[in-house]
C-alpha cells in the first residue's frame, strides 16, 4: 500500500509543528463525491424552509463559538485574534444572507403568454459542487461559498488549504451539530491530487476557487474543459490613489491597516500607494514612516498585537526575495523590515517594508508579493494614476482618497477594477452584494456571494404550460396570438 501524503501544519508565531495533515488521494475524493451525490437526492428534495432552518441553527452554533473559530484561525494562520474575529463576522454574514434565500429562489410567472398558456421559471440546484480555498482566510472564503450553495439545494465538498485546514473541519463539526445531514457538507484535505480528482469527476457540476492566479487559471481551464461551471478568483495588486486634496494623515492611517494588516496576506490588501503630485508623495512617505516605526508585531494571540507573522517559512523566504529584488531593481527601500526578530527568536516574522520610487516596469510592481511590503509609485495627475491601474494585469480592488466628489466619481467610472473604494481602503462588498475582480483576478463570469452567488449555484428552468379544453396538433412555430 502506498503511504498517504502528509504535510506539517505550523503555528507561525512559534514555528512549531502542530500536527501532520493527511492528504486525500483520488480514491478518497471519489468516495466523497459519491456520498455527496447520494446526499443531494435527499437534500434537494427538502423544502427550502427546512434547508434555511438548518442554516439558522448552524448560525446560532457558530455565533456561540466565534472565539473558538477565531482562535483556530490565529493558531494556524498567524493573524491577530481581533482580525480573525473580523473574518468570522464577515463569513457569518453570508450565512445570514443565505438564510433568507427562499425569497431569492422564487421564479417569475407570466400568465396568458398565448391563449390559455402560462410560463414560469424556477431556479434549481446543480448537484455536487466543490470549493477550493486559499490559506489566507481559512473561514471566510469557505463561508462565501457553501452557505449559498447548500441553501439552494446543492451539496458541497470543501477542499481547504493544506496550510491551515483545521478551521474548515471545525465549521463542518458545527454544521453536523446543527442537524446538517451527512454528506451535504464535506471537507477533504489535500493538495493538487485532491483538487484534480474534483476537477475530473463527472458528478461534480460546479467548482468555486479562490487562490493565486496561475492556479485559478488552471482550475478554470481544466474544469471548463470537463463541462463544469467555474468561478475562479485569483491574485491581486491593489492600488490606492491619494489625491493632493486628501487628508494625508487619514490616508496614511488607512494605508497602515490596508497594507500591513494580516501581514499583507489579504487579496484586498493595498500593495501600491499612488500619491498624485510630488508634494503629496513627500507628505505621505513621512506620515507612513513615523507610523511604521510604532507598529506592534508579535504573536497574533497576544493582546495588543497589530501584525502577526507570515504563514510559513517558505512564504517568508518568497517575500524576502521580492524585497531583495526590489533593491536590485533600483527602488528606494525607505523602511527595511528584513531584519525584524521577535523577542522569542522564533516564528515566521518579517517586519514592514516600504519602497518609494517603484516603477511600473519593475517586477515588485508587476507581481503579487502577498506580504507586508508597500510600494509607492508616484503619478503626476489622476489621469496617469488611472492609466497605471488600468494597465496592470490584476483587477481585484482599488481605492481613491480625496475630498473632491467629481474626481472620485470620474475615477470610479473609468477604473478597470472589480471593487472600488472611495475613501475606503479595503472595499470588500457586504454579503448581499457580490465579491469579485476583473482581468487576471477572476476567471469565469460570475462573482461570489450575493445574487451572483445565487445565480452561480442554481440553473434556470422555464416551464410553459397549457391546460386546454381541446387538443389540436400545431405544426408551425408557436407564437402569441
Ligand atoms: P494557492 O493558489 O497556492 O492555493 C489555493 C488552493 O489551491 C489551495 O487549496 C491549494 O491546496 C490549491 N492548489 C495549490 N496549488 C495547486 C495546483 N497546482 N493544482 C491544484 N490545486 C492547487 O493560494 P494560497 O497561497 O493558498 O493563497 C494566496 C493567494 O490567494 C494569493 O494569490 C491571493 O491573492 C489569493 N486570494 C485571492 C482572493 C480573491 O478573492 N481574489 C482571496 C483570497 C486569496
Amino acid at each position: 500500500m502506498p503511504q498517504a501524503t502528509q504535510t506539517p501544519v505550523y503555528n507561525p508565531a512559534t514555528g512549531e509543528v502542530l500536527y501532520q495533515v493527511t492528504h486525500a488521494d483520488t480514491a478518497t475524493v471519489n468516495a466523497a463525491v459519491e456520498k455527496s451525490e447520494k446526499a443531494f437526492a435527499l437534500w434537494s428534495a427538502e423544502t427550502t424552509l427546512k434547508r434555511s432552518r438548518v442554516l439558522m441553527k448552524f448560525l446560532e452554533i457558530c455565533n456561540a463559538n466565534r472565539d473558538a473559530i477565531a482562535a483556530t484561525i490565529t493558531r494556524e494562520h498567524g493573524k491577530t485574534l481581533e482580525d480573525a474575529r473580523g473574518e468570522v463576522q464577515r463569513g457569518l454574514e453570508v450565512v445570514e444572507f443565505a438564510i433568507g434565500m427562499p425569497h431569492l429562489l422564487k421564479g417569475d410567472f407570466s400568465e396568458n403568454v398565448g391563449r390559455g398558456v402560462d410560463i414560469h421559471s424556477v431556479r434549481q440546484p446543480l448537484g455536487v459542487c466543490a470549493g477550493i480555498t486559499p490559506f489566507n482566510f481559512p473561514a471566510m472564503i469557505g463561508f462565501w461559498m457553501f452557505p449559498i450553495c447548500i441553501t439552494a439545494g446543492n451539496t458541497f465538498i470543501w477542499k481547504p488549504s493544506e496550510v491551515d485546514p483545521a478551521t474548515a473541519r471545525l465549521i463542518l463539526k458545527y454544521f453536523l451539530e446543527a442537524g446538517g445531514p451527512e454528506g451535504v457538507l464535506q471537507v477533504v484535505d489535500g493538495g493538487k491530487e485532491a483538487v484534480d480528482a474534483l476537477l475530473h469527476h463527472p458528478l461534480v457540476q460546479a467548482v468555486s476557487f479562490v487562490g493565486s492566479t496561475p492556479v485559478a487559471e488552471y482550475i478554470h481551464q481544466t474544469a471548463t474543459q470537463q463541462g463544469k461551471r467555474v468561478q475562479a478568483l485569483g491574485g491581486a495588486k491593489n492600488h490606492m490613489v491619494i489625491m493632493p486634496d486628501a487628508d494625508i494623515e487619514q490616508a496614511a492611517e488607512a494605508l497602515m491597516g490596508a497594507a500591513y494588516g494580516s501581514a499583507g496576506e489579504r487579496c484586498m490588501a493595498i500593495s501600491v500607494a499612488v500619491p498624485v503630485g510630488a508634494e503629496t508623495a513627500e507628505r505621505l512617505v513621512s506620515a507612513l514612516k513615523k507610523r511604521i516605526d510604532h507598529i506592534k508585531i508579535g504573536d497574533g494571540a497576544a493582546a495588543g498585537t497589530e501584525m502577526g507573522p507570515l504563514v510559513s517559512q517558505k512564504h517568508l523566504d518568497k517575500v524576502r526575495s521580492y524585497v531583495d529584488l526590489g533593491v536590485k531593481e533600483g527602488a528606494k527601500l525607505v523602511v527595511d523590515g528584513r531584519g525584524f526578530k521577535p523577542a522569542s527568536g522564533k516564528g515566521f516574522f518579517f517586519g514592514c517594508c516600504l519602497f518609494d520610487d517603484v516603477k511600473p516596469e519593475m517586477k515588485i510592481y508587476q507581481e503579487e508579493i502577498f506580504g507586508p511590503v508597500l510600494a509607492i509609485t508616484r503619478a503626476k495627475d489622476m489621469g496617469e494614476a488611472i492609466q497605471l491601474i488600468n494597465d496592470h494585469p490584476f483587477g481585484n480592488g482599488v481605492a481613491i482618497f480625496t475630498n473632491h466628489g467629481g474626481a472620485a466619481r470620474q475615477f470610479a467610472q473609468q477604473v478597470k477594477i472589480g471593487m472600488v473604494g472611495i475613501n475606503v481602503p479595503i472595499p470588500v462588498p457586504m454579503a448581499f452584494h457580490s465579491f469579485g475582480g476583473w482581468k487576471r483576478s477572476l476567471f469565469g463570469d460570475v462573482h461570489m456571494h450575493g445574487m451572483e452567488g445565487v445565480r452561480f449555484y442554481t440553473r434556470l428552468k422555464a416551464i410553459t404550460s397549457r391546460w386546454p379544453d381541446e387538443h389540436k396538433a400545431e405544426f408551425t412555430m408557436p407564437v402569441a396570438k
